[in-house]
């Protein structure tokens, strides 16, 4: 039995006109066009997409995640999984080096700069990285329902996966045998850190999990384009 559609929601952007072989070829180009090219992922299940279709278009170079300290057990799990499942790229992990304290509480404005926007752009950085593939969607919330599959700024970012729905990406995920986030089938539509993150109603943004009662719904990596 498939897993529950929490995917129904009432943010409908119009026809899914990307499919999978368009995704493919626009990973394909940019791999081409931007050697150097990293893949960065959170690990929703847009992310386990993503490393599937990155992995048909014989890409071999890094894939990074943040390991904020502060991530759900079943994140490291699935990062594991992943990692064991597409041995040709290079899963990289990035920490701070801050000891875990409480400062999500306190300042989580400042937990998430210290913790996840700066490890990925020192990293970004050093590596003198042109573009980042990832996986947002425009059905991931109402602040990305204009994304556009090419974003440019001092570095590019190249989105293969905007007009995807979550039923487009569970159907994918399902004829594959991918892993995803387990916490997926529970309401957790976004995922993040465990003191920031929890699950959504079906019709709900799938956003609204996140970052409950902090007045936002970024962390910071995605905001403004001459970021990451
Ligand atoms: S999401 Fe929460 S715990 Fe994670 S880095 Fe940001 S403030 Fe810290």
């Amino acid at each position: 039995m498939r897993s529950p559609r929490y995917a129904r929601l009432s943010l409908d952007w119009g026809p899914t006109l990307i499919d999978a072989s368009a995704s493919l070829a626009i990973i394909q180009e940019a791999i081409s066009t931007y050697p150097g090219v990293v893949v960065t992922t959170g690990l929703n299940i847009s992310g386990s997409v993503l490393l599937d279709l990155a992995s048909r278009s014989d890409f071999a170079g890094a894939v990074v995640f943040v390991d904020t300290g502060y991530h759900f057990p079943q994140t490291l799990s699935l990062w594991e999984e992943l990692r064991d499942r597409y041995v040709t790229m290079h899963f990289i992990t990035l920490c701070a080096d801050n000891p875990p304290d409480t400062l999500y509480r306190s300042d989580p404005e400042l937990c998430c700069s210290l913790n996840k926007v700066a490890p990925l752009e020192d990293y970004l950085a050093e590596h003198r990285v042109p573009a980042v593939l990832n996986a947002r969607t425009r059905v991931s919330s109402p602040g990305r329902r204009d994304l556009r599959v090419v974003e440019h700024g001092s570095r590019v970012r190249i989105n293969p996966l905007v007009e995807w729905s979550y039923e487009d990406l569970e159907d994918y995920l399902e004829d594959r045998g991918i892993p995803y986030h387990p916490l997926y089938r529970e309401g957790y539509l976004s995922m993040g850190c465990w003191p920031c993150t929890g699950p959504v109603q079906p019709g709900q943004d799938p956003r609204s999990g996140r970052f409950k009662g902090q007045g936002r719904s970024e962390c910071g990596i995605w905001l403004g384009a001459d970021k990451a």
